[in-house]
């Protein structure tokens, strides 16, 4: 865990170097004071020489002055090494999380993932910068005090050291106390932000149950827990920070016994003394930062921790070595023997076989969870097959590199997905850097030109999140001009119509045929009305693909396809 932590520090290994040498000469100059009080009070104030006791002061003001610097370099430059290495972590999640797959996505909560990119990457980049430096600090400043109060006095120091391993045992054991209460936490502020997520995404559903009082519950659940937890951490933080404090005090009054007692028993000197108890309070400081450190420390290894989960990960779906990169595909597809499942329960693909022509433009029907979208959701390997295997021109899939097999695949789904932002930025989704003029012609090919006329911004105008402020007709057109402009030799149509009035539905089939021109089409839909200019139909049903065949062949066959279009049509 700790050498993958300092794995990220590679990159910036003259920052670490500069930033952790000034952190420890700033932390040996602190014994300065010390010794120089030591020789003020034994040889210069007895000798009564002011000029010497001022020139050691101008020395100690020196000293200070060049800590200064330090403390500036090691406040400044160690937090730009701790946000460089939070900000590399941060991006690297991030291109993680584009590359894994559906099923992830399936199992894992949006808000949850988004706390771990924001709150626990943050927690990281504190301890990236203090981790290493205060400890490595409070060790060399430990030993350094350790060294010259044994200097001083043999005895004393020995007696005074007793209570070290007491004090870094209480660090150790609240450490590890506190890391997992901070886990604890993360996870419970994770729950809070899915919550949020879940309720802003869907406050338009809610408000509209008026399910406000029950999702003010569900919160407030949440919110609760995330406040029991945070006071556990509290209370931890209270009993160290207690515990060490009176040790401490016991160690200073210690001190200042036996030191007098020394003192009078003339083992040490007045100066000596002294030193001494100023040399306990260094001695005590790393101990109180290590102490410190147990704040810091079990958040980052926490958050870090949490991190590493998600990296973890291995995308269930990505290129093989040998993958293959495709540049136009002709679109002839065979599913050969395709079985799937999601997950452990029942499969829903069972031994399907089924090879379509390029150009043809093919149509799935039957009942709904009968698993049309499933077999057009294996095509660009949102899923791999678990048994049989797909190709496209007679390639396996699984060899083509997903990035290019995915460019030459389009979808259009019943609901659309717009991101916030203008109309030209979704439309241009379909083929980044598209021109104006390329834009407009997809809108005018998806019969969405005469909608961006009449908005006075035109192709600037927003569209609000998820694209709320558009018609359903308007975004299911808006997704087609995605297509026009993306242009795949592969179409797949999932109910692509099948949430629109029948007139908006009539007027975009038209856009959906000249669509789907010249492309392999794959049409998933309920209304009979909307197929019956597909090449072939395929009926598929719990049981698999159970009919194939013409309109007027089906019908003539009598089985579940005829059933389907006699209940759409005798009404
Ligand atoms: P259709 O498109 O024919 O209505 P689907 O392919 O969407 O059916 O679904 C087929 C079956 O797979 C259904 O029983 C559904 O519950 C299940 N299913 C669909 N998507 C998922 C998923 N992401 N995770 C688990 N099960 C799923
Ligand atoms: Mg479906």
């Amino acid at each position: 865990m700790l050498k993958r932590f300092f794995s990220y520090y590679k990159p910036y290994k003259h920052l670490f170097i500069l930033d952790f040498t000034c952190a420890v000469v700033a932390g040996l100059l602190e014994l300065g004071f010390p010794l120089a009080v030591n020789q003020v009070v034994d040889k210069l104030l007895p000798a009564g020489n002011w000029t010497w006791i001022l020139w050691a002061c101008a020395g100690l003001l020196a000293v200070y002055g060049l800590n200064t610097v330090l403390n500036f370099i090691v406040t400044y430059w160690g937090h730009k090494l701790g946000i460089n290495i939070e900000t590399d972590m941060r991006k690297k999640m991030f291109d993680h999380l584009q590359k894994l797959s559906f099923r992830f996505y399936d199992n894992n909560k949006t808000g949850q993932l988004m706390s771990r990119m924001a709150n626990d990457l943050l927690e990281i980049g504190e301890v990236a910068h203090h981790g290493p430096e205060d400890l490595f600090i409070a060790v060399m400043t430990l030993i350094g005090a350790l060294l010259l109060m044994l200097s001083i006095n043999v005895k004393l120091a020995l007696l005074t050291f007793v209570i070290v391993p007491v004090l870094l045992w209480i660090a150790v054991y609240f450490n590890q106390k506190m890391t997992k209460t901070f886990r604890r936490m993360m996870g419970d502020l994770a729950d809070i932000n899915a919550r949020v997520e879940d309720n802003i995404g869907g406050i338009r559903v809610v408000q509209a149950f008026a399910n406000e009082s029950y999702e003010k519950k569900l919160f407030e659940d949440n919110n609760g827990r995330f406040r029991i937890t945070k006071l556990l951490s509290y209370k931890i933080m209270a009993w160290n920070v207690s515990l060490s404090y009176i040790l401490m005090r016991l160690v200073t009054v210690f001190v200042l016994i036996c030191g007098t007692w020394f003192v009078i028993d003339k083992q040490i000197s007045y100066g000596e003394f002294i030193a001494f108890v100023l040399l306990t309070n260094v001695f005590l400081g790393p101990i109180q930062k290590i102490n410190n450190v147990i704040e810091s420390y079990p958040k980052g290894i926490a958050g870090f921790k949490r991190y590493c989960e998600v990296m973890d990960t291995e995308p269930e779906v990505s290129d093989r070595p040998d993958a293959v990169r495709v540049g136009h595909l002709e679109g002839h597809i065979t599913f050969d023997s395709v079985s799937f499942g999601y997950g452990n329960e029942a499969r829903v693909l069972n031994d399907i076989s089924l090879s379509i022509r390029a150009g043809e433009t093919v149509a799935f029907v039957g009942p709904s969870g009968a698993g049309k979208t499933t077999i057009c959701s294996l095509l660009p390997r949102f899923y791999d097959v678990n048994e049989g295997s797909i190709a496209i021109d007679g390639l396996d899939i699984r060899r083509i590199q997903l990035e290019s097999l995915r460019r030459q695949i389009g979808i259009v789904q019943q609901d659309v997905f717009l991101f916030s932002g203008t109309l030209r930025e979704n439309i241009a989704y379909g083929k980044l850097g598209a021109t104006d003029a390329e834009i407009w012609e997809a809108a005018r090919r998806a019969q969405l030109e005469g909608y961006i006329q009449s908005q006075p911004k035109g192709l600037d105008t927003v569209v609000g999140e998820r694209g709320v402020k558009l018609s359903g007709g308007q975004k299911q057109r808006l997704a087609i001009a995605r297509m026009f402009l993306k242009n795949p030799p592969i179409l797949i149509l999932d109910e692509a119509t099948s949430a629109l009035d029948t007139e908006t539905e009539a007027a975009i089939q038209q856009s959906l045929a000249e669509l789907s021109q010249g492309r392999t089409t794959l049409v998933i839909a309920h209304r009979l009305a909307t197929i019956k200019n597909a090449d072939r139909i395929v009926v598929v049903t719990e049981q698999g693909i159970t009919e194939q065949g013409g309109h007027e062949e089906l019908i003539a066959v009598g089985g579940v396809y005829s059933r389907l279009h006699q209940a759409q049509f005798s009404s």
